[in-house]
């Protein structure tokens, strides 16, 4: 079913049902990865915000949690290069195992942007989870993106904590532009 927000349409692309799923399995395997360690689970906001709900009832030994806010996208469709730093990540993150996790990877600035940053606190490792993946629209290679839900099409998508202006965070499906 076709939706409308602001003055954009959008139609389906992934189910709560096809995400549910695929978030159950990424657990999984940060159960088995991080066995030996309790990692923090470093949430990149707003857009993250259902998925690493989601994500992190689905792990199942000691971890933390912990928010950090950037935007690199003032309201539009297209990915602006400035990254604007809303909110610093306060835990301390040295000789931690950390798992940065986004919800969405497009060009990679803003990861690059903020492994760059945390990098500098010494963790003893970095990890990527990111619930959706633009192959097409990456400029690098990010070596930490170790988890990926879904590869996308480069196309503009909408809920499940994700925007159009502010709105739709709050839909159960994903939906692309039309
Ligand atoms: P990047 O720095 O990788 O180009 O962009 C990452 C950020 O841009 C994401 O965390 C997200 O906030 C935003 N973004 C990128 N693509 C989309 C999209 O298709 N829809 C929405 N709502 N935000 C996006």
């Amino acid at each position: 079913m076709k939706i409308k927000i602001a003055d954009l349409e959008f139609e389906p692309l992934i189910s709560e049902k096809v995400i549910v799923e695929r978030t159950k399995a990424i657990g999984q395997q940060l159960n088995a990865d991080y066995q030996n360690s309790i990692p923090v689970f470093v949430g990149v906001l707003n857009g993250s915000f259902l998925f690493i709900a989601d994500l992190i009832k689905e792990i199942d030994r000691p971890c933390e949690i912990a928010f950090t806010k950037l935007a690199s996208y003032y309201g539009g469709t297209t990915s602006k290069l400035k990254i604007r730093d809303d909110i610093d990540l306060i835990m301390d993150i040295k000789d931690r195992d950390v798992v940065i996790i986004e919800d969405i990877v497009d060009t990679g600035n803003t990861l690059h942007y903020l492994i760059d940053k945390l990098k500098k606190r010494n963790p003893a490792s970095i990890a990527v989870c990111s619930l959706l993946l633009k192959p097409e629209a990456l400029l690098s290679p990010i070596e930490e993106l170790k988890y990926v839900g879904f590869e996308i099409e480069n196309e503009f998508v909408v809920g499940y904590g994700l925007d159009y202006q502010e709105m739709g965070r709050n839909l159960r499906d994903i939906y692309k532009k039309i």
